[in-house]
């Protein structure tokens, strides 16, 4: 186990890299092999016996015609996950509403790349996902960062602010927000979608959204609908990676207006969702209520985590996601070093001085509590530097 960087090949001076790219450190949080892993938000339950039965015959079938290409459309995979999403919140979803890739970061790369470019701008406000520089980057677009309210709510004000002078092609907003766990409210969404208008998308990035407390609404409610209603501008992302428990399978979605899914089009790799990716979400997709039936521990679990962080006299995010964003920490990379070599592997992200925990199982979080008992005892670690 090692927390030492490597020097990365974009240092080497021969590599004919863009300008923009050199130096640059890859994306990653660190992946150590640690017993207890609260770092990358993901669920901490494996796939059943029976999940794993079904995937593995899943993509033996497809196997059999690997000489071939996929459905290029992956016509059935848009289907299930047009009828998940009506499941899931409540709204009538088109398959020709729904697009999917590798990931929702490649399907937020595509969003960039079909509706940013140069001379045009996306923006965001901080704190916020950390990769949506970096797809602004790679699709060579400028980029904006506001700023939320000290209590990490949104700023309107601000985003009237920015959409009138930058006039955004993309406007990326997790809800809830990673790293903070914030929502956002329907109102705030209704408005950034008047002010941004033809001028651009706006994505509301629901990697979290089947963690949210009861009452809080997804943006899904939001989409244009045929009698008029809606906003057609209006991008809302999910993933499998984060409550249905599938991040090494790699399967990203969205539910956007017909058009905004067919722009899409031009832009993605040819056969890009492979026929094994297609095979082994189409029979997660199959297996859904056992795979988010974990979630409503998870929320449990995250609530008594928050309640337990306050009572230690920390300052804590409220989070309808997943993990908990708390401190402050004069020195957070001491009380996360602390919590590594107690074997428990949280996140250094956030505002200076916080730190986020992803929701573990009840034994995981037992073992991070007890980790920052010890390291809040500690004379370097503790005190908090408001
Ligand atoms: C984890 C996460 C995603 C999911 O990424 P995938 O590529 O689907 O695994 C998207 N957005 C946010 C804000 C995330 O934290």
């Amino acid at each position: 186990m090692s927390t030492s960087t490597q020097p990365t090949s974009t240092e080497r001076s021969w590599v004919p890299l863009r300008e923009e790219l050199r130096g640059v450190e890859p994306y990653g949080a660190p992946q150590l092999d640690v017993p207890v892993q609260l770092n990358v938000n993901e669920n901490p339950y494996a796939p059943s016996a029976a999940v794993v039965e079904d995937v593995a015959a899943s993509v033996a079938r497809a196997a059999t015609t690997l000489n071939r290409y996929p459905d290029r459309e992956f016509t059935e995979l848009r289907e299930g996950l047009a009828a998940y999403l009506g499941r899931e919140a409540g709204v009538v979803v088109d398959p020709a509403q729904v697009w999917a890739a590798n990931g929702s970061n490649e399907v937020m790369l595509q969003l960039l790349q079909a509706f940013g470019g140069p001379g045009r701008t996306a923006i965001s406000f901080a704190p916020t996902y950390s990769m949506y520089p970096e797809y602004a980057r790679d699709a060579m677009t400028g980029w904006v960062a506001g700023r939320r309210h000290e209590d990490f709510s949104f700023d309107l004000d601000e985003a009237r602010r920015l959409v009138r002078e930058h006039r955004p092609s993309v406007v990326l907003l997790p809800s809830p927000n990673n790293p903070t766990g914030t929502a956002l409210p329907h109102d705030v969404i209704g408005t950034l979608c008047e002010l941004v208008g033809d001028d651009g998308v706006v994505v509301i990035d629901e990697a979290y959204a089947e963690f949210r407390r009861a009452g809080t609404p997804s943006a899904l409610e939001l989409l244009a609908t045929a009698d008029g209603q809606g906003h057609r501008n209006l991008v809302v992302t999910r993933t499998m990676s984060k409550a249905f428990a599938l991040a090494g399978a790699r399967l990203g979605y969205l539910a956007a207006a017909p058009e905004l899914c067919d722009a899409l089009r031009v832009v993605r790799l040819p056969y890009h969702l492979s026929a094994v990716t297609q095979a082994t979400a189409l029979a997660a997709l199959r297996h859904a209520d056992e795979l988010l039936g974990k979630v409503e521990e998870l929320r449990a679990e995250r609530d008594r985590t928050v309640a337990w962080l306050e009572e230690q006299g920390l300052e804590v995010a409220p989070s309808d996601a997943n993990f908990v964003l708390f401190g402050r920490f004069a020195d957070r990379q001491a009380v996360w070093q602390r919590l590594l070599d107690d074997g428990v592997l949280i996140r250094v992200t956030g505002p200076e001085g916080w730190l986020r925990v992803s929701i573990g199982t009840a034994a995981e979080m037992q073992a991070f509590r007890s980790a920052l008992t010890g390291a809040l005892a500690h004379p370097t670690t503790e005190g908090a530097g408001r």
